[in-house]
């Protein structure tokens, strides 16, 4: 019998909304012979790790800028390409490709989109030291929400005059975002968490920066009540829903039995393709 799910991250939710048999083969813990845990996660698509090294790179270089250490744009490129090839290693998408040109392609973009973001003007203006109170974090450890444990952390934070403002940034963001305010306001839940922050919503300022169709875009939110409290319902529902998956999950224990996604671009990246039933039907 599988535990109840508890845990709420934003990937798991897009992961959910966009196929239940890749959210069951990643999330729900089974003495599954079709995919035992520790051969899960082995496959990236080379798109997938050009997004994540360019994240990654991007916080070794405000960890650096909190120090009070400049990059050169050489020193930018030559550690994103560092990280991707790593990465490509890592997550064994080498196979069958033109490597070298794999890597310059994957490493150009990650650089560009880098290279955009620090034009952004809230980067820009903690760049250049208008912004003086700032800390970044990284979103490796959840924060309890009644029953549920939550990564909501910002990845951002910086004051400005009595407020407090709360940055998430997303290096590839969908074309559909419906529920983009009420994702973004699950920051709030961080920062009642946090000992360090004032407890009161209004006090707050809350910014999605993410990239889409070639360009970085910027949201801001002066958050209500009413929109936490949309917020804390959402991610219940969210919890709640993919117990409901778990629940049918149980009753065959064949991943293939759940509902597929319908976006065929979507299982392009996807590291359960392989045998997958989509290539079937
Ligand atoms: S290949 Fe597509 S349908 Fe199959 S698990 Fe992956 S995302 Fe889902």
């Amino acid at each position: 019998m599988n535990n109840y799910l508890t845990h709420w991250s934003l990937t798991r939710r897009k992961v959910f909304a966009n196929c239940a048999r890749r959210f069951a083969i990643s999330y729900i813990k089974n003495n599954s012979a079709q995919f035992p845990h520790k051969r899960r996660n082995k496959w990236r698509s080379p798109w997938d790790l050009m997004i994540q090294s360019t994240r990654e790179v991007f916080f070794q270089w405000l960890s650096d800028l909190h120090k009070n250490t400049i990059w050169t744009n050489k020193t930018i490129y030559s550690n994103i390409r560092f990280k991707i090839i790593t990465n490509l290693y890592t997550f064994n998408a080498t196979k069958g490709a033109d490597f070298e040109r794999l890597r310059n392609q994957l490493t150009n973009q990650g650089y560009l989109r880098f290279k955009k973001l620090l034009r952004q003007d809230l980067i820009r203006r903690i760049i250049g030291g208008k912004i003086k109170e700032w800390s970044f974090h990284k979103r490796i450890n959840p924060v309890k929400f009644g029953h549920l444990e939550v990564y909501c952390s910002p990845d951002i934070v910086f004051k400005l005059g009595k407020k407090w403002n709360l940055v998430r940034l997303n290096f590839q963001s969908e074309r559909n975002q419906p529920y983009h305010d009420l994702e973004l306001c699950t920051m709030l839940l961080w920062s009642r968490g946090n000992q360090y922050l004032p407890n009161l919503d209004n006090k707050f300022n809350v910014f999605g920066i993410y990239y889409h169709m070639g360009k970085w875009q910027q949201k801001h939110i002066s958050p209500t009540q009413q929109l936490l409290q949309e917020t804390k319902q959402l991610l219940e529902k969210d919890v709640h829903n993919m117990n409901l998956l778990l629940s049918d999950f149980n009753l065959t224990g064949d991943y293939d039995s759940l509902p597929l996604a319908t976006s065929k671009r979507y299982c392009k990246r996807c590291p359960y393709k392989k045998k997958c039933p989509v290539n079937y039907n």
